[in-house]
């Protein structure tokens, strides 16, 4: 006993030397005596206290295993939502703005007649007021829409969020929602699948209030076309489809090499011709009539349609005048009044790229700059104290923050949002 209470306690006193050292020499000598620096760097012991900055790599890593940790235990989640802000044009916000700067609100003239420049100007003049309010109402629909009312997108059980800002500082959300008995792809029929689809989405332009439109129109931008692609990553222009079809991608054994070749060169053609077609929402051609300017037969056209796809997809049913509308939940899209979009979740490869790649997206230069950083630190000397130093000046410095996301992270407004906490349970 005695030998092992020893151990125990000179382990523990280590640890507590190398995190509390008196001095940075002594926490050097100690930790290149008993390589404890070097084992808490490989294990990441070192860099917990990361986790705790919100715009650190560390934190985005404990944000993913947290989505992670609920697709295992509550399986593929039923919808991929996003949430855009449009605070420009939210009457709330312009008077809260008005408000705290101590002017009387805006009359309902004065917000049908105001210019754009006016609208932006009230908005960046609070930063801290507008990022607020978004998340006010974001809660509000977090929970009114979502989860008390079945009739939105189902009967919700779990959710989980997280804050995102663009390149211009507009605030949106991403999140993962679980629907109760929810048809599964592979499980249930395409059929039901597709009919479950139509019950909640649409991409038709009647459903949507006419001053919403331009908002939920798909306009390309700088970050539709990343590394040289020539395609919008959002799959803008869409094609009009009869009705709701979910397509996998062709496989080998399905259709010949040459015929594959025939149909990819025919849908380069349907895409040039659908690019050329812009955000004509008073075209009022028929999808037939679609279809006769292609000159092509129903069934070539969804071969066509079908070569083009590069994971299992679920094609709305759309008219040739909606290619560029995005994807709306019928009930939500009126009342949250900016623009969203919403998948359903099909396949548990492109659920974790939706993770990855939205909502624990961290910069990829800080992220590269504190990673040459740890890996300098596993060769280099050093003391633990001064290695951390400099990963923190990093995460400061090489940051660009826009006044949404530091009025959030000052004001402690939530990142993330979720029906769960998330405790982690050693086992080992
Ligand atoms: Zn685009």
């Amino acid at each position: 006993m005695g030998r092992m209470r020893a151990e125990t306690l000179q382990r523990s006193a280590d640890l507590h030397y190398a995190f509390y050292p008196r001095n940075d020499r002594d926490a050097w000598l100690f930790c290149s005596t008993y390589h404890v620096r070097d084992e808490l760097i490989r294990t990441n012991v070192a860099y917990r206290d990361l986790e705790a900055l919100r715009t650190s790599p560390d934190y985005m890593k404990r944000c993913k295993k947290h989505a992670f940790a609920m697709i295992r235990q509550f399986g593929m989640p039923t919808w991929f939502i996003t949430l855009t802000s449009r605070d420009f044009h939210w009457p709330e916000t312009l008077n809260a703005i008005r408000v705290a700067q101590g002017q009387p609100k805006f009359t309902d003239a004065e917000l049908e007649s105001m210019a754009f420049a006016e609208r932006s100007n009230t908005v960046r003049s609070d930063p801290v007021t507008a990022t607020r309010m978004y998340h006010r109402r974001l809660e509000a629909a977090l929970k009114y829409l979502f989860l008390d009312c079945p009739e939105t997108i189902g009967p919700v059980t779990d959710f989980y969020t997280m804050q995102e800002m663009n390149g211009r500082g507009t605030e949106h959300t991403h999140g993962l929602f679980w629907v109760k008995d929810a048809p599964q792809y592979g499980v249930a029929s395409n059929e039901e699948v597709c009919a479950f689809v139509d019950k909640y989405v649409s991409c038709s332009i009647h459903g949507i209030d006419p001053s919403l439109l331009g908002c939920q129109t798909h306009v390309h931008s700088s970050t539709c076309k990343t590394r040289g692609a020539n395609v919008c990553r959002f799959k803008f222009p869409r094609p009009p489809m009869r009705r709701t079809t979910i397509l996998e991608p062709f496989r080998d054994d399905e259709i010949s090499d040459d015929d594959f070749k025939r149909l990819r060169k025919k849908w380069a053609d349907v895409h040039q011709y659908l690019q050329s077609l812009g955000k004509n929402h008073r075209d009022t051609r028929s999808f037939d009539e679609f279809l006769q300017d292609l000159d092509l037969d129903e069934d070539e056209y969804v071969r066509v349609v079908h070569s083009s796809l590069t994971q299992v997809t679920v094609l709305l049913q759309r008219n040739p005048c909606e290619i560029r509308i995005n994807n709306y939940s019928r009930l939500v899209h009126p009342l949250w009044r900016g623009n969203m979009d919403i998948q359903l979740c099909l396949d548990p490869y492109a659920v974790a790229m939706y993770i990855t790649s939205y909502v624990t997206k961290c910069d990829r230069g800080l992220r590269t700059a504190l990673a040459a950083i740890r890996q300098a630190a596993r060769h280099d000397g050093g003391s633990l104290r001064e290695h951390i130093r400099k990963l923190g000046n990093t995460l400061i410095h090489h940051q660009a923050i826009s006044a949404t996301e530091a009025a959030m992270l000052v004001l402690g407004l939530k990142h993330r949002r979720t029906t769960r906490r998330l405790v982690f349970v050693p086992t080992r």
